[in-house]
């Protein structure tokens, strides 16, 4: 069998979420500290307070895993928001059955849909950490005299003619196009221009577009042979903001960012909450809060590679974490 390598990627990744916790293989965000999906609730509240309040209002997360981010935003939000706690409708966005049990357990009272275009209309916040990263990836290499596809036949690459392509480029150069990404982007942008809201993407990849080939495979936590065991590994690639920014931007939304997850993180709070939350704790207990937060914030760690980008109706103010 042939297969271009975004048709091998989108078929790999469905087969290894609908039969894994990939949380044996790669640790995110929300699994590190329970400050992140609180942070991330409390920003959708000042949000849709911005928004004037609307009720009922759309609360959607796109790619959940276990639910665990989710699980502390609604927490942090009955707290702090008890009016958007009661205003909100919660809507989870996956595809893998066996994910979706795992967050039914946490999160029962969600409804589910496959894509994102699938959520009913009306004023929308989107949330989605590490949900960019795993949707398909076409790759194309140049050559001194054009570019040519990478396909993937019996776990080895090989490339395809793709006259279609007319960006200039040196010899030996890499790019990766994302199509279910640009299309989301312009999608999300048109809804949140006619019914509301604001989507707020966490991920990793770097702020401008550029050749570089970043496809990879996680396996039991080690990098592995993305083109081997197909199904049996995690495959991600770089998240090219500035080209989902673009295509947002075109199609009417107002972006900010991207910034950097420590930076973001930040400026919502991270180290406060988890000093409160390290107070009266064991001193193991909020050593580790303390090196939880530092992990997800600093530039060497998760802090810089990952980034933060809003998309917004244009009506919009500029959203916490993103003011300088
Ligand atoms: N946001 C979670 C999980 C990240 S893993 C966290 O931060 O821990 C990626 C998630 O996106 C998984 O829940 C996976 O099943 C889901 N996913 C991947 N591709 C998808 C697609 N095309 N449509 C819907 N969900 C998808």
């Amino acid at each position: 069998m042939i297969e271009r390598l975004d048709h091998f990627m989108a078929r790999a990744n469905a087969a290894y979420y609908a039969a894994h916790d990939p949380f044996t293989d790669f640790t995110t965000a929300p699994e590190i500290s329970q400050v992140f999906g609180e942070l991330l609730g409390l920003w959708a509240a000042d949000t849709w307070r911005s928004l004037g309040g609307p009720n009922p209002v759309i609360l959607a997360e796109a790619g959940p895993g276990r639910g665990t981010m989710m699980a502390d935003a609604l927490r942090a939000i009955a707290f702090a928001a008890p009016d958007f706690s009661a205003a909100l409708r919660l809507h989870l966005i996956e595809q893998s059955p066996a994910l979706r049990a795992r967050q039914k357990a946490l999160l029962p009272r969600a409804t589910w849909h496959d894509r994102i275009d699938q959520l009913p209309p009306g004023p929308l916040l989107l949330l989605a950490n590490e949900f960019l990263d795993a949707l398909p990836i076409r790759q194309f290499i140049r050559h001194p005299s054009g570019w040519s596809e990478r396909w993937v036949q019996d776990g080895s690459f090989v490339h395809r003619p793709a006259p279609a392509r007319t960006e200039p480029g040196s010899p030996g150069d890499i790019i990766e196009i994302r199509e279910p990404a640009l299309t989301l982007a312009d999608r999300l942008a048109r809804r949140l221009h006619a019914s509301g809201g604001a989507a707020l993407f966490l991920d990793y990849g770097p702020e401008h577009s550029g050749p570089g080939d970043s496809f990879q495979a996680l396996r039991d936590g080690r990098p592995a042979d993305p083109l081997a065991a197909s199904g049996e590994a995690d495959l991600t690639a770089h998240v090219d903001f500035q080209a989902f920014a673009e295509a947002a931007r075109m199609a009417g939304a107002t972006i900010h960012g991207p910034v950097p997850q420590g930076v973001f993180l930040a400026r919502l709070g991270l180290f406060q909450r988890t000093d409160r939350l390290a107070r009266n704790r064991p001193i193991r207990e909020a050593a580790a809060l303390l090196e939880a937060a530092r992990r997800l914030a600093e530039p060497d760690r998760m802090g810089r590679l990952f980034k933060a980008l809003a998309l917004c109706a244009s009506s919009n103010p500029v959203p916490a974490g993103f003011d300088t």
